[in-house]
């Protein structure tokens, strides 16, 4: 097993080089720290997954409920043209200030509206900007299935939604005494009783932390 961890961590490495970012992300990464602020952002990886996605999409509009430093956000503003539009929900403060930063050095300020708050309030103001290409849910897990439900309401058929987190490093198998991993794994079984069909996870290796986690993708019916 080991021997596997090793193997995929020089595989890492191996895209790393020859799939090279734009140096703006370990700006970002990099900055995150400095400030004290978690490093709970998506992985290069899974970055590029995001902005393909979305890409596939043709997206005028983006939304992203979690902005935390902004990494996930210049992937995903990134997809779209000149004109479109991220809108991404963060509570605090200091995140949002942060971000902020991010989206104006990766020069797509002008195409990003941060909001700060819990985001099921901001939700509620944002049923004008409906509806979505795009939804990324990645804040607060206990709250998935709500954001979720906004999500599908506010995106067109055909518009994709999607989850970071849900298999938490293997805390949604056998989640008794779990707050946390209970409350993921309860919203995994209403996707795959619901969205069976149009639905699919993809499990994720997260180097750094060394955890394997999962991204929900839903192509909305
Ligand atoms: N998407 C980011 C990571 C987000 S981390 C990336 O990959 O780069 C989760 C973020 O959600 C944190 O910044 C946290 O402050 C924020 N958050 C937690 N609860 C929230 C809530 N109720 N409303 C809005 N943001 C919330
Ligand atoms: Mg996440």
């Amino acid at each position: 097993m080991s021997d596997l961890r090793a193997t995929f961590v020089s595989e890492l490495n191996y895209l790393a080089q020859g799939l090279a970012d734009d140096p703006i992300y370990a700006w970002i990464v990099q900055e995150t720290a400095a400030r004290e602020i978690p490093q709970i952002q998506v992985t290069p990886v899974q970055g590029r997954l995001l902005h393909l996605l979305a890409k596939l999409t043709n997206p005028r509009r983006i939304l992203e409920i979690g902005t935390l430093s902004g990494y996930s956000g210049v992937w995903l503003a990134r997809a779209l043209p000149a004109d479109g539009r991220l809108i991404t929900l963060e509570m605090q403060e200091k995140h949002a200030e942060m971000a902020r930063d991010s989206f104006r050095r990766a020069g797509v300020a002008d195409r990003v509206t941060v909001h700060v708050g819990p985001a099921m309030d901001t939700l509620s103001t944002l049923v004008v900007d409906a509806p979505f290409d795009l939804c990324f849910i990645d804040a607060d897990k206990p709250s998935n299935r709500r954001y979720f439900e906004w999500a599908l309401a506010h995106t067109r058929s055909g518009g994709l939604i999607l989850v970071d987190n849900v298999l938490a490093n293997g805390r949604v198998i056998a989640p008794d005494g779990d707050e946390y991993g209970r409350a993921i794994a309860e919203f995994n079984d209403y996707i795959f009783t619901r969205y069976n069909e149009c639905s699919t996870i993809i499990p994720l290796f997260k180097q750094d932390e060394d955890n394997l986690d999962g991204l929900l993708i839903v192509r909305v019916p």
